[in-house]
Formats: C-alpha cells, structure tokens, sequence
C-alpha cells in the first residue's frame, strides 16, 4: 500500500480508540519513563480509559512497564516505556551509486545500517530489481531476528509527487515511474506498507526526530549532493506544496549570467553552489568522495585556490539559505551531504551573505548548521517517516485504520 500522509493527523481518523491509543503511544514516547497517572494528567484523558489504553499498547507490545517508581509523594506508581522490541522500521535511500538501509526499532535504535554499491541499470525495472533485491535482504534479517516489519519507506532524488509517484529522477534516468507499486511486486506484496518520497524530505524527518535540532518545529534540510534540494517542515509538518514538488531551492536563479544548469537554465544555485561547483566539475560518482576529501585537504592545507572557491560556493550557498530565511523564516538550516566536510570553510561565507541579505535581525534567529547524520540522513528519514505513520495511529496489530 502506498501512502501519502505524513505527520501525525489524529483528527483524520475517525476511530477515536485508535486516536487514543496514538495519544498514548506519542506521550510515552515523549515523556518515558512516565505512569498511567502522568498520561491521564496531561492528555485530559480519564484514568480508567489510560488503564484500558495502556493494556492494549502492552498487549501488542508496543508499551512495557519497567516496574520502576516514581521517587514523588504518594502511592508508587508503575512507570512505562516503549517497547517495540518485536517490530522493525525500514529506511532506503536509492542513490546514482549506491543504496543505503536503515532499519530502526520503535524507540528508534538503529538495528542495521547498510550500503550497498548500486547501479541504476538501464531501466526503472533493472533499477527496482536491485533495489528490491536489497530490500529482501533486509526483511529477511529482520525476520531472522523475529521482527515484524512496520513499513518500508524509499527516498528518492528527484521530484516525487504526492501519490509516492517517481515523476522525475534526473540522475538516475528514472520518468513517471510506480516505484512503491514495483517494489511491492519485486516483494511479492510483502504486507507492510511502502511509501517513496524525495531525499530531502525524508532526510528533513530524520533531523526533526534524530538530529541534533529534533523537535524543531521549522526545519529546513539541504542536501548537499550534485543537485541541492531543500526538505522543509514548519510548524512542526513537512511541506510539499500542491503536487509534492516544494523545496526545489536548487534551480532558484542567482545569476542570470552564472554557468549552465544541468536542468538548461543558467544560475541555479545548484550550478553555483553544488558539489561540481566546488569541484569545478561534474565528477563521475564514484569520483566523488575522492574529491572532495582532496578539497578538504587542501582547505586545511591553506591552498589559496581551494579557499577561494569554498568562500565562493558558500556565499552563493548563503545567497540561496538567504531566500529561505527571508520566506520561512526557519529556526535552522542543516547542510546535509558533502557540505558536512566542507562546512568548516562554508559556513563564515554563508553567515556573511545571511546577514547581508536577511531583513529580518539576526537572520531572523535562523541558525547554518552542519547534518550529524551523516551520509544516510535520508535513508534513516525513511526509518522515521514508518514512526510518523505508527506514532499518528496506523499501529500494527488490526484495530488501526490503515487509510
Ligand atoms: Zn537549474
């Protein structure tokens, strides 16, 4: 089953039960360790409906007690966590070289972290074979380890609309295509739910619940690729615009005379501040990692040449944060990718240009922050994107609604 919401939207379901035991199930998650007399306190719920909720989330165990007590005057109370030691959540991020999985349990403790060489291949459907491929081995490790999968959700780079569609992956060759549809085949309809979504608004969930800015409620994650794009939640949501193509910040012109974009414009901020911008390049992918450690090198070395097209990508990478900041007005804006070796000498240039360029003082208190996720910042978004679908009320175990 593919789906397209995101975050958790209680309103949305018209089983109260189900809504309640999301309640629940988030103030856990948020608050543990923490008694039945806590939740009913803060969620306005009554105290026998706790006690119910509570038995059921234990029953499927999702919730234990650890048989703590509250050290507070009164009655010892029972405390509770997450449990989630019988389920697994799965995050894949496709790339033009290589695949990244991620799987998590519920409390988000990472249980595998793979990457794998990859090629596109010359179709979607050689493409899907070798991803899918991948994928089964990651099920069957869960499996082995007695684990039910929660669901599978795939990070894409390129513009992925909001029915989970592939509409159009430059990099790897890939065009209107039903990638959770294929996956689910190349599975044999393997009953968890896939969803597919672009890189950067997965890797935006990943920071939202992993990160070190977690719990930011305006967040804006750019990755730091060949291409640039932006993930962006505000007020505590991802937003995808109308179709699911938001956050297209890297074919925003900063110079009408700037250097051809590979999307056939001239300026882009991705032609400007992108990784062939820093490499002065377009490398071959198995190329980069090479060059840009070299850069790093160099930059530490004190290479005159280097520096200076550091300090030139990161005021056009400024420029671009600038545009954010001046619309969204973030709380931060974490580079992902290859600007996380990069953002030592990247991040003075961008400082400049946002205070030159913001109306607002001190850019609007929006903070330029290296990722530290690391490489498979998406991948673990897709981990987190199946939390999101738990944690607003699609439990496993068959009294959720699963839309
Ligand atoms: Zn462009």
């Amino acid at each position: 089953m593919i789906t397209s919401t995101t975050g958790p939207q209680p309103a949305d379901f018209a089983d109260v039960r189900a809504t309640n035991l999301a309640v629940v199930l988030r103030f856990v998650r948020e608050h543990a360790p923490c008694s039945r007399a806590d939740i009913a306190a803060s969620t306005g719920l009554n105290k026998a409906t706790v006690s119910s909720l509570v038995a059921d989330l234990i029953d499927r165990r999702l919730v234990r007690e650890t048989g703590l007590t509250e050290n507070r005057v009164g009655r010892p109370a029972t405390m509770l966590v997450l449990d989630g030691s019988p389920y697994a959540a799965i995050g894949v991020e496709i790339n033009v070289d290589h695949v990244s999985a991620v799987a998590v349990d519920l409390a988000g403790e990472r249980l595998l972290t793979w990457r794998r060489a990859f090629s596109g291949g010359d179709s979607v459907n050689q493409g899907v074979a070798g991803v899918g491929a991948i994928i089964r081995r990651v099920v069957n490790r869960m499996t082995k380890e007695e684990r039910q999968v929660l669901g599978l959700a795939v990070a894409v780079p390129g513009l992925v609309d909001v029915q989970g569609t592939v509409r159009l992956a430059p990099n790897l060759g890939w065009r209107d295509a039903d990638i959770g549809g294929d996956l689910a085949k190349a599975l044999r309809d393997p009953g968890f739910p896939i969803q597919v979504d672009n890189d950067a608004n997965l890797a935006a969930l990943a920071e939202q619940r992993f990160g070190a800015h977690s719990g930011a409620s305006d967040l804006i994650y750019l990755t730091g690729e060949i291409g640039v794009g932006a993930g962006i939640i505000l007020d505590g949501r991802l937003r995808r615009g109308r179709l699911g193509y938001s956050g297209e910040i890297g074919h925003v012109q900063l110079d009408p005379d700037g250097p051809e974009c590979h999307c056939g414009r001239r300026g882009c901020l991705e032609a400007m501040a992108g990784i062939a911008a820093v490499l002065r390049k377009i490398p071959s992918p198995a190329e980069i990692q090479i060059e840009i450690e070299e850069s790093v090198r160099l930059a530490r070395a004190g290479d005159a040449d280097t520096l200076a097209t550091l300090d030139s990508v990161g005021r056009s990478l400024g420029r671009g944060v600038a545009v954010l900041a001046n619309l969204l007005n973030p709380e931060v804006v974490i580079l992902g990718g290859y600007y996380v070796p990069l953002a030592p000498w990247l991040l003075p240039a961008v400082h400049d240009e946002l205070s030159d360029r913001v109306i607002a003082a001190e850019a609007g208190g929006c903070q330029v922050v290296a990722s530290t996720l690391g490489h498979d910042a998406a991948a673990l978004g897709g981990a987190a994107r199946v939390l999101d679908s738990i944690d607003s009320g699609r439990l496993p175990g068959g009294l959720s609604r699963i839309p």
